[in-house]
């Protein structure tokens, strides 16, 4: 389990190995792969755990049927692998789904296209679980899709996950080989040494300094990376947005990928926690990064066109949005300006002397991204990262967090069931601010309306229980949680944007 939070000072008093920034998914499976090598580990997180964009993508462990299109073999190779793996690995977290590709007359890709790339996906898999379904089966699994031009569907699997409980699961991971994490603490600097690498550190909750001593640092702060990584700017942020409705609303069992009337993009329709949820886009996000990133009016508009050209019945609107959630993802840029939606999405690292930048790639190969940046950083060799690839378990520990918590479809949790996975998460996974039990260790500010409004009474009696929070602190909590709900998941009125998603 995590433990306390540490104070800043205690952490400076030891010498670290290893000091990983940044605590999404990418950090969380460098600190497990050192960890578990026996590697001294201190991990550091500005916010909170998953903040950042491991919170905000489309929870997908995939191949990604788009990298295959794109003809990048290795990559969906490497993720197909990576996802049987964790199927395995965390079966109560990372769940295998069944995808409906509706095929249109005379719309590519056609129905013999999608077979051959269904064929070679599942044999890079090790599977064989890609089927045609004719219409009147597609009718029933995906009620009120639109008729016009449909010729069937093709099924096949990926898998879903809760992409924040999986930060916690590896950081959980990570602690019970003796890694220490710390949220809200931020990285200021940066400076290699004759004696090994000073971080500078700095507790946002209470503004205290100390500097850290560390032979080497892997800065995996995502969208973030080139603040730290002192070298020339790598990073295109892309922003990508996502709906939660009620599933009464669009019931669907399985994940549907439609293409959008506008751009034939796809765009996904899936079950998730009790809820349906749709995207993503895919923009350039040049706004600051030291705010939350928000679905923007535009966004909101292009997701309805979709949803309501696909389920001409269904009429959703703005009314029937549980709330948003927007995410930056750090693209490597080409630098040859291409459109959002066609940059690579393969990870890079870079750096010297001791510290080593990691950024880009996927949620799915975290792990292989880790091994990446372990070997760049001297701590392990080609030898251990080529068998680390194919062998060796990298959760080995129990962790036993209550039933369904971040089960990706299992229902809302109420009552008891509720009140005892809030209850274990206060008790063992750091929470520090309301918005870190509502918005991340739990979704439900995201699928409970207005920001689960209704159960935010029974939050405050656990919270003054298991955290020791008084009334000033739950008003002051509960008054910085509701405003980062309206201000960045809401559908509050927006300036209409200007740039069309
Ligand atoms: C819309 C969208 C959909 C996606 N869908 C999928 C999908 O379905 N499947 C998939 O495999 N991948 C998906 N991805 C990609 C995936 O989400 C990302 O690749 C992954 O989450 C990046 O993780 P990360 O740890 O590198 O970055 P982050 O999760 O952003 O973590 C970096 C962290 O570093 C912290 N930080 C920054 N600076 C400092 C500092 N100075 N000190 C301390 N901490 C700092 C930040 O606060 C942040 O929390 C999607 C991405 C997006 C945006």
């Amino acid at each position: 389990m995590l433990g306390q939070r540490p104070s800043v000072q205690s952490l400076a008093e030891e010498n670290w190995d290893l000091v990983v920034v940044g605590g999404g998914i990418t950090g969380a499976g460098v600190a497990l792969e050192a960890a578990r090598r026996g590697k001294k580990t201190l991990l550091v997180e500005q916010r909170d755990y998953a903040w950042g964009t491991s919170s905000r993508s489309s929870k997908m462990v995939h191949g990604g049927l788009r990298y295959i299109a794109q003809g990048d073999i290795k990559l969906t190779r490497h993720s197909l692998l990576e996802r049987e793996r964790l199927l395995q690995e965390l079966p109560e977290l990372v769940v295998r789904q069944t995808y409906l590709f509706p095929i249109r007359k005379g719309k590519f890709p056609g129905r013999w296209a999608m077979k051959v790339i269904l064929w070679l996906y599942d044999f890079l898999a090790g599977i064989r679980d890609h089927r045609w379904v004719p219409i009147m089966e597609v009718a029933r699994r995906a009620p009120g899709l639109n008729r016009a031009g449909l010729k069937g569907a093709m099924s096949y699997t990926d898998a879903l996950t809760d992409d924040s409980r999986l930060v916690m699961r590896a950081l959980h991971e990570a602690a019970s080989h003796g890694a220490r994490a710390c949220n809200y603490m931020e990285a200021a600097a940066v400076t290699p040494g004759a004696d090994g690498i000073s971080v500078q550190l700095r507790d946002v909750l209470n503004g205290d300094e100390a500097t850290v001593k560390a032979r080497c640092v892997i800065n995996a702060t995502g969208a973030w990376a080139d603040r730290l990584s002192g070298a020339d700017a790598k990073v295109r942020p892309q922003r990508g947005s996502h709906l939660f409705i009620p599933m009464e609303r669009l019931p669907v069992s399985d994940c549907l990928t439609v293409m959008h009337p506008r751009d034939q993009r796809p765009v996904f329709v899936f079950p998730w926690e009790g809820r349906t949820c749709i995207g993503t886009t895919d923009l350039d996000h040049p706004d600051s990064l030291n705010f939350e990133p928000v679905c923007t009016r535009a966004e909101i508009d292009y997701l309805l066109e979709l949803i309501n050209s696909q389920f001409p019945q269904a009429n959703i609107s703005d009314a029937d949005i549980i709330s948003t959630m927007a995410g930056v993802r750090p693209i490597i840029a080409s630098g040859k300006g291409v459109d959002p939606s066609k940059e690579r999405r393969d990870h890079a690292v870079w750096g010297e002397n001791g510290v080593i930048t990691v950024s880009g790639g996927k949620l799915t190969t975290f792990r292989l991204i880790a091994l990446d940046a372990l070997q760049a950083a001297g701590l392990i060799d080609e030898d251990e990262r080529e068998r680390s690839e194919t062998g060796g378990k990298a959760f080995s520990h129990a962790v036993a967090a209550p039933h369904r918590l971040g089960h990706p479809l299992a229902p809302m949790p109420e009552g008891e069931a509720l009140r005892e996975q809030l209850a274990w998460v206060l008790d063992n996974e750091m929470v520090t601010r309301l918005d870190d039990l509502l918005l991340r260790r739990t979704r439900l500010g995201n699928l409970l309306p207005d920001g689960a409004a209704a159960i935010l009474e029974d939050v405050r009696a656990l919270c003054m229980d298991k955290l020791g929070w008084d009334d000033a602190r739950w008003q002051d909590e509960l008054s910085r949680y509701q405003d980062i709900v309206q201000r960045y998941y809401s559908v509050a009125p927006r300036q209409a944007e200007a740039s069309a998603a």
